[in-house]
């Protein structure tokens, strides 16, 4: 979601007459956007900030964007005197008014209120990637996770009219792009404030029929507002992906009840049941987080045994470190860095051989890939299937970009705990 905040911010800039520039060192204006999912967000903005600073002299006007400015908010003109600007995404509606503001004579100007009822959504959008685009359809998040910054980086949920996606969608699908992204905290609790009233399922399904697009994706849904009408809807129609990113966080119930994730295991395993039933074959995801503050050994093996249970196709782990903000932070951070690494090491081990299998499984089957670039050293285009797999291919094809956008079908030949390889086929 930064990324694409980040094309609608320079977006909306050009439509204002600004006009971009390759580095920072020919800019008159620096906007940093951040991210603070990571431990350590903060520490790596000032001393980022602090490269900046020989530069402040030359007239240029520096700002900080994203989730680490609105954490961090007026504290960072006194951390780094330099900066002139600083907005949440909440505030991202006011930029324009602000940058007025600050070209007018003021020293300072800062946009960190999460009162709002909009969402920032813009015609001007900067997009870097010329096939695949993202939409996002919901701001914000209402949920209240422990360990979790982003309802007080993003502030309260707020999704766009349904028309308004619909025609983003369309003007896409006319300037050429065949994939679209629908993004959101938590996607699937899209719920449009006009009256037509859509969910999220009619929503994806109205995306998937307007001409031109060929794949749909989303990203990130929470387990409790999966319904079973968003597997109704992937299995009516093909250009909806086969891909399910379901964010489980722990296999444990009594872990699961701590982080306030409002769901419990078996809640999460009848959502897989849906998808594993399901008419078409679905790559399902996840996130988990190891080491969150009373996570025993025994709470850890449930999240063992819950990826023996499910098979993912792939996952993103990490260590619980907390954050400032969040209600996990008053629980301490209770389980030594050795063991949270040993913990993160035994399930990444066990989730590559899980990988391997499931990889392996796909050998001789036939795939279309979207053509994403080119391997000039391997001599193989660089393709992704539905199920948002890297499968990489030969093609008599060798050369430039020629393949680049277009949708082919691929054998696969061999496969890895990460990737694929085949060879282009031409199906008759
Ligand atoms: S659902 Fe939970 S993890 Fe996701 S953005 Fe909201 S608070 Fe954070």
């Amino acid at each position: 979601m930064n990324v694409h905040d980040s094309e609608k911010v320079i977006g909306t800039l050009m439509a204002q007459g600004y006009s971009q520039v390759e580095t920072p060192e020919t800019a008159g204006l620096v906007l940093y956007n951040t991210c603070s999912i990571r431990d350590k967000a903060e520490q790596k903005v000032f001393s980022r900030l602090q490269n900046f600073k020989r530069e402040a002299g030359k007239g240029k006007i520096f700002g900080v964007l994203g989730c680490v400015a609105q954490q961090e908010g007026e504290k960072i003109f006194d951390r780094a005197p330099h900066v002139s600007l600083v907005a949440g995404s909440a505030s991202y509606t006011r930029l324009g008014e602000m940058l007025v503001q600050l070209e007018s004579g003021n020293r300072r100007v800062t946009g960190l209120s999460l009162d709002t009822d909009e969402t920032f959504d813009t015609p001007f959008t900067r997009r870097d990637n010329p096939h695949r685009a993202y939409i996002t359809i919901i701001e914000g998040c209402d949920k209240s996770c422990a360990y979790c910054v982003v309802p007080f980086t993003r502030g309260p949920e707020r999704s766009r009219t349904s028309e308004s996606v619909m025609s983003e969608a369309r003007r896409l699908a006319e300037q050429g792009f065949t994939e679209i992204q629908l993004l959101g905290q938590n996607v699937n609790s899209y719920r449009d404030p006009s009256p037509a009233r859509w969910d999220f399922a009619m929503l994806l399904r109205r995306v998937a029929d307007v001409p031109g697009i060929r794949r749909v994706r989303y990203t990130t849904s929470h387990p409790r507002d999966f319904v079973r009408a968003i597997v109704d809807a992937m299995d009516e129609n093909e250009v909806l992906c086969d891909h399910v990113h379901l964010p489980v966080q722990s296999g444990s119930s009594k872990v699961l009840a701590s982080m306030d994730r409002l769901y419990t295991r078996d809640e999460y395993m009848r959502r897989i049941e849906w998808i594993r039933n399901a008419r078409r074959r679905y790559s399902i995801t996840t996130d988990i987080i190891v080491g969150f503050p009373g996570e025993t050994p025994e709470d850890f093996q449930a999240t063992l045994d819950l990826l023996d249970e499910v098979q993912y196709d792939s996952l993103f782990s990490f260590k619980y470190s907390p954050r400032p903000n969040t209600a996990a932070l008053a629980m301490g951070d209770k389980i030594a860095e050795e063991e949270k690494q040993q913990r993160l090491l035994i399930l990444q081990e066990k989730q590559r051989a899980i990988q391997i299998r499931r990889n392996a499984d796909l050998i001789g089957s036939v795939q279309e890939v979207l053509v994403e670039g080119r391997h000039q050293a391997l001599g193989q285009w660089i393709g992704r299937t539905s199920s948002n797999r890297t499968l990489n291919f030969t093609h008599s094809e060798t050369g430039g970009g020629a393949l680049i956008g277009k949708y082919l079908p691929v054998r696969v030949t061999r496969s890895g705990p990460n990737s694929l390889v085949g060879e282009s086929v031409t199906v008759v």
